[in-house]
């Protein structure tokens, strides 16, 4: 069974093609669930999400691609949420509440910075990145206490462009695993670093290592912001989840999750 989780739609500003020729591509590749997890609407980089206006279209259009293409594939409707430690009143109350089948909780932004922002991009060589991945680290683990989200979105984000976390962050890394480990989250292999200059899926394979090892579930994300993208990375993502020792992974429905085999 092939499921991915992760994908956009043009509601979210940067992202390009029809909710339908995302699916006909999914359908193609062979995928058996797929789910849209659209940018969710925040009082926050608005130009990058869709409005609190559309979440309802959005709503609309997944349940009915759900119906029209029942007989081929199964669609899931999920959200990629931001959280911003110290801004937690942006979390809408809307949007956590939203009858969908998962949200994944996303870190996108460190106080102000933006840091998957290659406008931004700059900021790296001012910034303490070691002080940074502490930052980083302690956001998701908020994120994980928070219990409204389902999946842990490119977990090590950071290192997008190449600024991968020295030895001496992995016990904040093993620590950050932990409560996600407590708070029951599952955590995404995301190819979309692939296409990034990490060239690598989020988490790397030692980070995944360490989730393996203390029993954390994962599922897949093709982070598809277009046509091309949809299933993309999957062949490396499950070779290196298989090569872990991950037998099974997980998806959601109505926010309970499904287990099923590699
Ligand atoms: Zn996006
Ligand atoms: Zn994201």
């Amino acid at each position: 069974m092939r499921v991915d989780l992760h994908n956009h739609t043009t509601l979210c500003n940067h992202a390009s093609g029809s909710i339908d020729e995302y699916i006909s591509k999914a359908v193609e590749l062979g995928i058996n669930i797929y789910g849209f997890s659209c940018h969710a609407p925040m009082d926050f980089d608005s130009k990058y999400r869709m409005t609190f206006e559309e979440l309802d279209e959005y709503h609309k259009m997944i349940i009915e691609a759900k119906k029209k293409y029942e007989n081929q594939i199964e669609i899931l409707m999920g959200l990629e949420v931001d959280f911003i430690k110290g801004r937690e009143y942006l979390l809408d109350k809307k949007v956590l509440q939203y009858p969908c089948d998962y949200l994944i909780g996303s870190i996108h932004f460190i106080d102000e910075w933006g840091f998957d922002n290659p406008e931004f991009i700059g900021e790296y060589a001012k910034k303490d990145i070691d002080e940074y991945w502490k930052k980083y680290l302690q956001s998701i683990q908020k994120m994980a206490e928070s219990r409204f989200f389902q999946i842990v979105g490119h977990f090590d984000l950071l290192k997008i462009f190449g600024y991968k976390p020295t030895e001496s962050i992995f016990p904040y890394i093993k620590e950050t695993l932990q409560v996600i480990r407590e708070t029951e989250m599952v955590i995404e292999i995301n190819a979309a670093g692939f296409r990034k200059p990490i060239k690598e899926q989020y988490p790397d394979f030692k980070i995944l290592e360490y989730a393996k090892k203390i029993g954390i579930p994962i599922t897949f994300g093709s982070d598809a912001h277009s046509i091309d993208q949809v299933g993309f990375g999957y062949e490396k993502c499950l070779q290196i989840a298989k090569k872990i020792g991950y037998k099974k992974a997980i998806y959601f429905k109505n926010k309970n999750p499904y287990s099923f085999s590699l």
